[in-house]
């Protein structure tokens, strides 16, 4: 197992074979981590949250969740998760324009900016828009109404989430830079991940180039 940090406010993406999996370890607790996944051989084909919502029947994902691509075929079994379950699937990844929206004058970095550039770097195509992301450890409570708020995590230190691959893909990761709402925290501060990537992750030549 190889263990690397995601740095706050950075993407990364990794090249994935069937049964390859990362955990991803909530350092600090309440870092919201974006996380992709898309065919490395079509960018069309991605991992879906809204086929996923309809495959489980939830608007959340759990332990032992197989989350579909939107061709929904079975893409990633979300394998473990120590944490209370609280994931977003229903909100967009940050992005220039939402920054904006946040009176921000000037570049400030992004989830939406992260996807592109870490799939980028990998020479893997990019689709055409930014998908919906599985937003791991996002606090998103769904009232009786139907409004949605986004509150502080309530994920732990240590907490952590294992992501498995069941048809060969790349996955992305962004440790959302969001420092302007309590996404990440009352506290406002984007923090460190860790990942830990299992030995036959390894084998496949599935580790990042830099
Ligand atoms: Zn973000």
């Amino acid at each position: 197992m190889t263990a690397i940090t995601l740095v706050a406010r950075t993407g990364r993406a990794f090249r994935l074979g069937v049964g390859d999996s990362i955990t991803i370890v909530n350092l600090y607790g309440q870092q919201v981590v974006d996380t992709w996944a898309i065919s490395p051989v079509d960018p069309s084909t991605v991992l879906s949250m809204a086929h996923t919502r309809m495959a489980t029947g939830k608007l959340a994902v759990q332990e032992g969740d197989v989350l579909v691509d939107s061709d929904r075929e079975p893409m990633v079994l979300l394998e473990s998760d120590t944490s209370e379950g609280r994931h977003d699937t229903l909100i967009p990844a940050c992005d220039p324009a939402r920054y904006r929206q946040l009176g921000v004058v000037g570049h400030h970095d992004s989830c939406a900016a992260n996807f592109r550039d870490a799939l980028q770097e990998l020479a893997v195509p990019l689709p055409s828009q930014v998908p919906q992301p599985l937003n791991l450890f996002m606090n998103v409570p769904v009232a009786g109404d139907g409004t949605l708020v986004i509150e502080p995590p309530m994920s732990r230190p240590g907490d952590r989430v294992a992501l498995r691959a069941l048809q060969p893909l790349v996955l992305v990761l962004s440790a959302c830079p969001q420092d302007l709402a309590p996404t990440n925290g009352a506290h406002h501060a984007p923090r460190d991940v860790e990942l830990l990537l299992r030995p036959s992750f390894d084998q496949v030549g599935g580790l990042p180039s830099s």
